[in-house]
């Protein structure tokens, strides 16, 4: 009788997931708990029935860029397949964004958010994406916004209505860079006009990666008129892509990015042609007012980086159950065996830290975290950030030999995992900027005394960071400069280690 491999089965993923499970059970309170895991049950099947289905539809239609209509005119109209729709529908349904600003549980509803997009993400064809910009928005929103914006936009980013809900990107970087924003081109020019939607301003350039440009809304930086050069001279602005007929104002849209992978996300470069745009938080600052976004966004790439190393590691979990080699199952290989398991160590780590870090972000926005717990989720973010990212190509990169050639095969979905992976070591802040970034949340808000504390109190072996630390204090400061990956995966690692 001829062979044919049994392809690897992925379960409920909240059933599948004692990690999940226990670590919910022992930091929520039981009625919360109750209420969190009928959800997570519920959202863990759909990850592997209909929203499984839909991203691999949302992948095979990859969306379209039609620049005029038949007629000549520029119309600039995005096309995503249904699968992509369906896949925001069941965003706004299950409150994978809403959740976090009902805050039913207190401080604890950003564990319980952050649980959902974890389930959802490996099953999104990234549509985590724009959930990440849109509740970043509305974040920024509640600590800067007006009370129109609050009162319109707000309201529809944190909505649970499909037909209500709005999705928002975030533009900030352009041909000068992304890592660096300080080159940004865009100029913003008051307006006496009565504009729509409380626009002030009119905008004007290109920006040269727009995630998610189907988005309703997207918040931008750009310089107003007369404003310094560099970073401090730009602001934070607002504006609704498209007008009640539907049509772009003033965007042009040059064309969608040819990715190597999330492919079923539309990632624009377009062009601002006198835009109209509200100033959020007043004058100034922008770089400081869409940090509050970054801090949210970076925490979704980390959980979306955990999920997708759930997802490789059950794919591999189940294959190494079903494919043989030398007359025994692979998981029987002892060598395999311990392959998987040190990768479900490093998944453990990451684990501990996203809902760790996730945790403080809960209590630093409902006002309950400590002046040293402010401080921690400030470093710890853009270190839990990077960490995980790193970790998932490893992991991912692991996965797809443990599948041997059919690991490397399209049509087995395996190859998808890696190259997913790597956009999540480079949006939101690559490896080597969120290392500096954590230099500059120690230099500058004084961050590394509430970790170093931290460190102290779990008991872990402190020796190679002080060390470190010592070696800085001598060297000085370009040495500094270069051991900050260094550091950063040094505090990731003790971090971890007191945690699992
Ligand atoms: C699929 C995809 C979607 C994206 N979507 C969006 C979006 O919706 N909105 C948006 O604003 N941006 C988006 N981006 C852009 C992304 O955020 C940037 O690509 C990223 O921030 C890096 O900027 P850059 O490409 O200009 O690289 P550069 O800034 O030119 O960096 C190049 C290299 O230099 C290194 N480097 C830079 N500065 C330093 C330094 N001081 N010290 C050491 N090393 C340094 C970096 O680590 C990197 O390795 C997207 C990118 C991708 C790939």
């Amino acid at each position: 009788m001829e062979f044919y491999q049994d392809a690897p089965e992925l379960k409920n993923t909240f059933h599948s997931d004692p990690l999940l499970k226990t670590f919910l059970q022992s930091a929520l309170a039981p009625e919360a708990f109750k209420q969190v895991s009928q959800h997570l049950e519920h959202l863990g099947q759909r990850a592997v029935t209909d929203l499984l289905q839909f991203s691999k539809e949302a992948e095979a239609q990859p969306p379209v860029h039609i620049p005029y209509d038949p007629w000549g005119r520029r119309v600039d109209d995005l096309k995503t397949s249904n699968a992509w729709k369906q896949l925001e529908i069941a965003a706004a349904t299950e409150g994978i964004v809403a959740t976090a600003y009902e805050r039913k549980f207190g401080d604890q509803s950003r564990l319980y958010q952050m649980a959902l997009l974890y389930l959802y993400h490996p099953s999104s064809a990234f549509f985590s994406c724009p959930l990440a910009m849109t509740d970043g928005a509305a974040r920024a929103i509640e600590l800067y916004g007006d009370a129109g914006l609050k009162q319109n936009a707000f309201r529809h980013l944190t909505s649970k209505d499909p037909a209500q809900f709005w999705t928002a990107g975030q533009w900030m970087t352009e041909r000068t860079g992304g890592s660096d924003i300080s080159g940004t081109t865009t100029t913003a020019e008051p307006s006496n006009e009565k504009l729509n939607f409380g626009a002030t301003h009119l905008l004007r350039g290109t920006k040269w990666f727009t995630s998610a440009t189907t988005s309703q809304m997207a918040m931008t930086l750009a310089r107003p008129t007369g404003a310094v050069e560099g970073s401090r001279g730009l602001s934070l602005f607002y504006l609704e892509l498209r007008d009640e007929k539907n049509t772009l104002r003033n965007i042009e849209i040059h064309r969608l990015k040819d990715k190597l992978g999330t492919k079923a996300l539309p990632t624009a470069e377009l062009s601002l042609k006198g835009t109209p745009a509200q100033l959020v938080g007043g004058m100034g600052d922008g770089v400081k007012k869409i940090a509050s976004l970054f801090n949210v966004t970076r925490v979704y790439n980390s959980m979306c980086a955990l999920g997708q190393m759930r997802r490789a590691l059950d794919l591999a979990q189940s294959y190494s159950r079903k494919r043989k080699a030398f007359g025994k199952l692979l998981i029987d290989h002892p060598l395999h065996a311990l392959t998987l398991s040190d990768l479900e160590t490093e998944f453990a780590k990451c684990f501990r830290l996203c809902f760790f870090v996730a945790g403080l972000l809960g209590k630093e926005e409902c006002g309950t975290a400590s002046e040293n717990e402010k401080l921690l989720l400030r470093a710890l973010t853009p270190i839990l950030k990077l960490y995980t990212a790193k970790k998932n190509i490893a992991i991912c990169s692991e996965v797809l030999e443990c599948f041997g050639g059919a690991g490397y095969i399209e049509d087995t979905g395996i190859p998808r995992l890696l190259r997913d992976a790597q956009v999540l070591a480079i949006w939101e802040g690559t490896t080597n900027v969120l290392s500096l970034d954590m230099l500059r949340a120690f230099q500058k808000e004084n961050a590394l005394p509430a970790v170093l504390e931290y460190l102290k109190k779990s008991n872990v072996d402190m020796t190679e960071i002080n060390a470190l630390l010592a070696e800085i204090q001598k060297k000085g400061a370009e040495f500094q400069e270069v051991s900050a990956r260094k550091m950063a995966f040094l505090i990731a690692e003790l971090v971890a280690a007191s945690l699992v």
